[in-house]
């Protein structure tokens, strides 16, 4: 556009000087021709007719209008001071030009002497500017307008196919872009490596992704996220099964109140939203639980980067603690039945010496008494004996010092050592099975049956009999202790093997039994990567069963 204007002004420009100097000329031409004519007439009684365009006048010697062809000249006016008068006198011709006053135009004048003195001028109005492009405008306008139509067509079909093989590039093949421009292929080089960067970036982060998700997934611990109203975000299966909720998806936008609904969670969840750490226990289905409920830095993250305040959220994580509690609770009763056998026959021992000391004692009572003293310290050495075995195995300072030997042989010398109290009670021990090769800690192993052969017999009826069996199964030793006392009530079974746990407590203590025998045995059998397992008949008898890594 700017173009065709610049050449509309400056061809307008130029056709009108070059009209102008042509008009000029012609009258020049034409002024020569009257004067001629002029000059070969004598007669100077001039009256010039209306010739077109062209005004003619006659001016005398001294300025006066003769005869003028402009119907309505003033003839009175005198046009002695006329530039191309005064030429034309002195020169021969003369040549002016002149605003027009009343048509806004320039107007030439041209004037010669004549022979007779008297000067002869022609004046045109000439084509000013204006009219010369009013005049041309519309024919620019045309030529513009097909200008434009020709340049619009001709950029249209550069265009496309300038931009053709750009929008056929194949990114995913970059051999394609050999056809391409030669200009362009640093560039796609550029992009087949950034692509090759993003594609192992977006593996790498998928993978972090996805290994974040299963370990999310398949953690033991519940794990919530909420957003700043409280809403799920995002919950694991632990939650739900901890919860009892059947389906992710049923959570997921509700509110946290949905999953656990207790007033004081759902304080530590407003506290939380509100910005503050919050911890609580809670029970559930008869477990323990730990929920720790922390301002979310999800919502932060994600809002530092949309350059938004700080939204919220929480991230509620919840921790099994049912292990830890029944812990805590063993260790309670532990320490409360330590002191407790320890104190019984420490009593015993003191106010025994007291009176033996004091002389309150009878001679004849000083044996028995004696006697007395040294059984309670005897139970009570056993008593301190197992309680340091068991925080030996506590401790995990159980040293292996696994030895072979055969397992067979080490139940018939444990029989032998308990022969003694057998007859007492008149029970039969019998030993079955064949021998086997084991490679065990042998000393804790003769402790092992040692304790269930000795159970068998203490809790046994007279008359009855114990059965001690060898065997090899499942790649294990097994090792079965069945007697036919008098059994365990079921309610008692699950806990005999707790710390002195007594099912009942008379007679276990009447017997010499410390109640921490069976806990002994669960720990030998866990050190040699084996299981007890107890069947018993209330009044019937009992079957224990041990299984040993041989
Ligand atoms: P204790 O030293 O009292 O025998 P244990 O830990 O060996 O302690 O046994 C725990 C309790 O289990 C005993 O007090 C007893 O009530 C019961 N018990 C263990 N073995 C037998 C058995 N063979 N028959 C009946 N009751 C048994």
């Amino acid at each position: 556009m700017v173009c065709v204007v610049l050449l509309v002004v400056s061809f307008g420009f130029l056709f009108f000087r070059a009209a102008q100097t042509h008009e000029m000329a012609a009258i020049r031409d034409k002024a020569q021709l009257v004067a001629e004519l002029l000059n070969q007439n004598t007669d100077t009684n001039y009256e010039v007719i209306n010739s077109g365009d062209t005004r003619i006048t006659i001016i005398s010697a001294d300025g006066r209008a003769l005869s003028d062809s402009h119907i309505g000249a003033d003839l009175s006016v005198n046009r002695s001071d006329r530039t191309e008068f005064i030429q034309a006198v002195n020169y021969g011709s003369g040549e002016a030009i002149r605003a027009s006053a009343t048509l806004g135009a320039d107007t030439f004048y041209y004037a010669i002497r004549l022979d007779n003195g008297n000067v002869l001028r022609l004046s045109r109005t000439l084509y000013s500017l204006g009219e010369v492009f009013t005049s041309t405008i519309p024919i620019f306008a045309i030529i513009t307008i097909v200008i434009l139509a020709v340049a619009y067509f001709i950029a249209y079909r550069l265009t496309r196919i300038i931009i053709k093989p750009l929008t056929e590039i194949d990114f995913d093949n970059s051999t394609s872009s050999e056809s391409l421009y030669e200009e362009l292929w640093p560039y796609m080089k550029k992009i087949d490596h950034q692509k090759a960067e993003i594609a192992s970036q977006f593996a790498t982060l998928r993978n972090r992704a996805e290994t974040i998700d299963a370990i999310i997934a398949n953690m033991r611990e519940g794990l919530v996220m909420l957003d700043e109203k409280g809403l799920v975000l995002a919950v694991n299966k632990s939650v739900l099964d901890i919860f009892g909720i059947s389906a992710k998806h049923d959570v997921v936008g509700q509110n946290i109140g949905y999953i656990y609904h207790d007033s004081d969670f759902m304080q530590g969840v407003k506290q939380c939203l509100g910005g503050a750490f919050f911890e609580m226990n809670f029970s559930r289905n008869n477990k323990f639980y730990n929920a720790f409920l922390s301002p979310g830095t999800l919502g932060r993250a994600v809002s530092e980067a949309n350059d938004q305040p700080a939204s919220g959220g929480a991230i509620v994580f919840i921790l099994d603690t049912t292990e830890q509690h029944k812990a805590d609770l063993q260790r309670k009763e532990f320490t409360a039945n330590v002191s407790h056998e320890l104190k019984t026959p420490l009593t015993t021992i003191s106010a025994l010496s007291e009176m033996m000391a004091n002389g309150m004692a009878k001679a004849d009572d000083v044996a028995g008494f004696s006697q007395k003293i040294s059984d309670h310290t005897k139970r009570l050495m056993n008593i301190i004996d197992d309680i340091i075995r068991l925080s030996e195995f506590d401790e995990s300072k159980v040293e292996k010092n696994f030895v072979k030997f055969d397992i067979y042989e080490l139940a018939k010398t444990v029989i032998a050592t308990l022969q003694d109290k057998a007859e007492e009670k008149s029970v039969s021990v019998e030993l079955t099975g064949q021998p086997l090769q084991i490679e065990a800690n042998n000393r804790l192993l003769d402790e092992l049956i040692f304790n269930l052969l000795d159970n068998g017999i203490k809790y046994n009826k007279d008359g009855g009999n114990v059965t001690i069996d060898i065997s090899y199964e499942n790649d294990k030793c097994k090792i079965s202790v069945t007697d036919t006392g008098i059994g365990i009530a079921s309610q008692h079974q699950s806990r005999v093997f707790e710390r002195f746990y007594r099912a009942d407590a008379s007679r276990s203590k009447k017997t010499g039994g410390t109640g921490l025998g069976l806990s002994i045995v669960k720990h030998i059998a866990e050190h040699h990567n084996g299981n007890v397992i107890l069947e018993s008949t209330e009044g019937v008898g009992t079957k224990v069963v041990c299984y040993i890594a041989i």
